[in-house]
């Protein structure tokens, strides 16, 4: 065999790795992470390849990643029996390729200022050279698949690594940490165990730990992840029960979720989704943080919280996505631009919206409280997404003149209701249902027979501004502007221009003064011009002190 060499890593990898060997990382600590998806790439690549050649085997189909910490030697060993490296692609893989991924990392972190080029290292990982971040040492024993000739790969990331031949009696990996002094917290099979669930319980093969016990007694084996991807299940393999402990194990939340959105997307674009509706919006502030959804990369731990899965306004909902299209090491910079995302953000949020118009539509009792709950998200979206804007606000519940009290509209039920006669949509925005419903603006409408929507809610004047109609029809303010339906010209107007222009000159706020049939009982009443803001607006923006 070749004797040892000493080589030169890529100049790129080289930048990657200084970033790395000197700087402090918030998030090191997903080293773990990124050591076992390679180690479950190469155990699924070997079980494919061994489809056609099973030879590759020799008889070893018992898949497993160990992981073996050493006190005395200060050394974590991370190893699999997948497909392994020879010579060559050892060469080629660890020193000498930038994968896509760390290539478009680098780029990234060339674009940032420097004090947060750490956290982006931490937080999204750059494969295995990861490694750097705790240890100062790493060597890497590897054999092949078929081969017989084992590779051993040393380097201390300062920019050269060598490789030689030496002996491996089985295929196979072992990655080993030299961890550097203050890294040393890696050894502890309590830091290791919560690390593996954290980031890889959902891992398809066992991540082993070998721990030491006292006295000489051997090592103990300790399987740690517990390896039940729900969202890889089909919906009628998974229990109720299964659905609320994953849930209540992601969410932090201690009741049961409101519903659950399982389902798989196959054709251009693969990925799965688990997404929960929490039945309560929690006291805590910690929910109103834009959260989002957990994003997997086949079934590893990319992002705990990924915004770009879904717009801001749909951050109460909690969940998972796995993507089958995304590269592992992604960084955030990355993912904002990525049109993966994008289009899984459509594909998730017309999911989600149609969930709750069906819960709308058939279990009011369900969604009432849920609208309760979170219809102020509801009420952002509507500002804020364009495209899903009639969607949303036909998810509304509302009061009105004609509904009891305390009970709720949807505009498509204030529609269907409306008589021919009846053009536009009207609203009141104001306080409360008892100082609205007495406002002498209702007058005409009571008579006419037209209903008029009633918000109280502090969304209200926001989301209304964003809402200038509804299938087709206006949303139309009551009290503000000249309404068609209603203000129909009298034909003895001129009689009154005398009163008029003495009005106008003896109060100076008002503009205008004109007949109207918005009164039956009260002889007069103000209104805003069209444009203008309302009476309730006005309010609004004395309170906040402009
Ligand atoms: P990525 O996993 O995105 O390809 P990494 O930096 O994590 O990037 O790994 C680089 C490459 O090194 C992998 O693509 C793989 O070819 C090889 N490799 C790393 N770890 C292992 C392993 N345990 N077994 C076999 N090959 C490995
Ligand atoms: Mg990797």
């Amino acid at each position: 065999a070749e004797a040892k060499s000493s080589m030169e890593f890529k100049t790129e990898l080289k930048q990657l790795l200084h970033l790395i060997t000197h700087s402090l990382y918030s998030n090191r600590e997903i080293f773990i992470r990124e050591l076992i998806s390679n180690a479950s790439d190469a155990i699924n690549k070997l079980r494919f390849d061994s489809l056609s050649k099973e030879d590759l085997l020799e008889g070893d189909r018992d898949w497993k990643i160990t992981i073996t910490p050493d006190k005395a030697a200060k050394t974590l060993t991370i190893s699999d029996n997948g497909v392994g490296m020879n010579r060559e692609t050892i060469v080629e893989h660890l020193g000498t390729i930038a994968k896509s991924g760390t290539r478009g990392f680098i780029e990234a972190l060339k674009s940032q200022n420097a004090s947060s080029k750490p956290d982006l290292i931490g937080q999204f990982g750059v494969g295995f050279y990861s490694s750097f971040m705790v240890a100062d040492k790493v060597v890497v024993l590897s054999r092949a698949a078929g081969e017989k000739d084992a590779v051993r790969w040393e380097s201390d990331g300062q920019g050269t690594f060598s490789v030689e031949p030496t002996i491996r009696d089985k295929r196979g990996t072992d990655v080993i940490l030299y961890l550097k002094e203050d890294a040393l917290e890696y050894l502890e099979p309590y830091r290791i165990s919560a690390l593996v669930k954290k980031f890889s319980d959902f891992v398809e093969f066992p991540v082993v730990l070998f721990a030491e016990q006292e006295e000489n007694k051997g090592p103990v084996e300790e399987t740690l992840n517990s390896r039940t991807a729900l969202w890889l299940k089909s919906k009628n393999e998974v229990q109720e029960e299964e659905y609320n402990s994953f849930y209540q194990n992601i969410s932090g939340d201690f009741e049961k979720p409101l519903s659950v959105l399982h389902y798989n997307v196959e054709g251009n674009l693969q990925y799965k989704v688990l997404l929960f509706i929490p039945a309560k919006r929690p006291l805590t502030y910690q929910w109103e943080e834009p959260k989002g959804v957990q994003l997997y990369i086949q079934r590893v731990l990319i992002m705990d919280s990924c915004e770009g899965l879904l717009p801001p306004y749909l951050r109460f909902v909690r969940g998972i996505v796995d993507s089958g299209d995304l590269p592992l090491n992604i960084s955030r910079e990355m993912l904002q631009q990525n049109a993966v995302l994008d289009k899984m953000q459509k594909g998730l949020v017309r999911h989600i919206l149609e969930e709750l118009e069906g819960m709308k539509n058939t279990q009011k009792d369900k969604y009432i409280p849920f609208f309760k709950q979170f219809g102020d998200f509801l009420k952002e979206g509507i500002a804020n997404d364009w495209t899903n804007k009639e969607k949303l606000a036909d998810l509304l519940l509302i009061e009105s003149l004609n509904t009891p009290a305390g009970e709720l509209t949807s505009l498509s039920d204030y529609v269907s209701k409306m008589p021919e006669s009846q053009k536009d949509i009207y609203y009141l925005v104001g306080e409360t249902r008892e100082f609205l419903a007495q406002s002498p603006l209702l007058e005409a409408f009571k008579k006419k027979g037209y209903d008029v929507l009633l918000m109280t809610n502090n969304m209200d004047e926001y989301m209304i501004t964003y809402l200038t109609e509804f299938k087709g029809k206006k949303m139309v303010a009551v009290d503000q502007g000249t309404l068609p339906d209603l203000d129909e010209p009298a034909p003895d107007a001129a009689a009154f221009q005398d009163l008029f222009k003495t009005i106008k000159e003896k109060v100076a706020e008002i503009s205008d003064v004109r007949l109207s049939n918005r009164l039956s009982e009260s002889a007069s009443c103000l209104v805003a011009d069209a444009g203008a803001l309302t009476a309730n607006r006005e309010r609004l923006l004395q309170r906040m002190g402009r």
